[in-house]
Order: C-alpha cells, then sequence, then structure tokens
C-alpha cells in the first residue's frame, strides 16, 4: 500500500464512523444547520430541546464520548466553542454545560457533544 493510501485511510477513519447520526450530520448527509463552526467543531440547535435554548457542540473528528478522548487540546477547544455559542446565543445571564457519558450518563448519541443549555434557571441536582 502507497503511503498515500494508507494517510487517506486514516482520515477517513478520524472523521467518519459508519452510522454515526452526528458524522451524518457533519458530512451533510443529514440536514441540521450549523449555528456555529470552526476547525474543531461545530454546533446545531437540539432537535428535541429541554430549555428555551439548548444547542449541542460536536467535534468533527469522531470519538464515542468523553473517555475515550486522548486528545486533551480537543476538550478545551470544544468548551471553547460551547462559551461562543454561549455568547452568540445571549446567554449573559448564565447558562449551564452537560456531557452525558454512557449508559448510566444518558448518553444517546455515541459521539461526543456539549449540550449548551440556557435561557431559564436551571435546577440543581440535574435529574
Ligand atoms: P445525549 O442524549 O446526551 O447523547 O444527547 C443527544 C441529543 O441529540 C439529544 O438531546 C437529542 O435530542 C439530540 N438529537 C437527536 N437527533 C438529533 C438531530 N437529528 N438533530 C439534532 N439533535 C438531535
Ligand atoms: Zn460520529
Amino acid at each position: 500500500m502507497s503511503s498515500e493510501k494508507s494517510e487517506s485511510k486514516a482520515a477517513d477513519s478520524s472523521t467518519k464512523q459508519a452510522n454515526c447520526l452526528f458524522c451524518s450530520i457533519h458530512n451533510k448527509e443529514i440536514n441540521a444547520p450549523f449555528i456555529y463552526e470552526d476547525d474543531v467543531a461545530f454546533a446545531i440547535k437540539d432537535i428535541n430541546p429541554q430549555a428555551p435554548t439548548h444547542v449541542l457542540v460536536i467535534p468533527r473528528q469522531h470519538v464515542d464520548n468523553v473517555a475515550k478522548v486522548e486528545d486533551r487540546a480537543l476538550m478545551g477547544a470544544l468548551f471553547y466553542a460551547a462559551a461562543r455559542v454561549a455568547e452568540q446565543e445571549n446567554l449573559g445571564d448564565g447558562f449551564r454545560l452537560v456531557v452525558n457519558t454512557g449508559a448510566d450518563g444518558g448518553q444517546t448519541v455515541n459521539h461526543l457533544h456539549i449540550h449548551v443549555l440556557g435561557g431559564r434557571s436551571m435546577v440543581w441536582p440535574p435529574g
């Protein structure tokens, strides 16, 4: 195998996982307008909002969840993007970031994402 081929294979597997909803949205196979994007992440409105503002910040690269992250800088870039989304959505009075992880954490889409929730007072503890 040529080095060119192995490089492109590596790029494919790092950016797309078969049957992954958020990879399909990233690749525009499923329509969901990006309300924010940068070099690392994109953001879409949650289809089932739990607050007046409910946005998902999603890495372009497929990673199952935060427990599987090896690149520490990725999490910094995602939280930075979440803060930019909160700013863009006028959540200056406050907001909540949620990272559901695994079955007990309530994760339903196995592609890492940060929920940005705002526009109302949050309660604690969460359910
Ligand atoms: P989680 O349960 O933490 O894995 O979050 C997955 C989120 O994705 C849920 O809040 C869903 O409402 C949301 N969701 C599922 N399908 C779509 C879609 N097609 N577009 C936008 N959000 C979606
Ligand atoms: Zn994915």
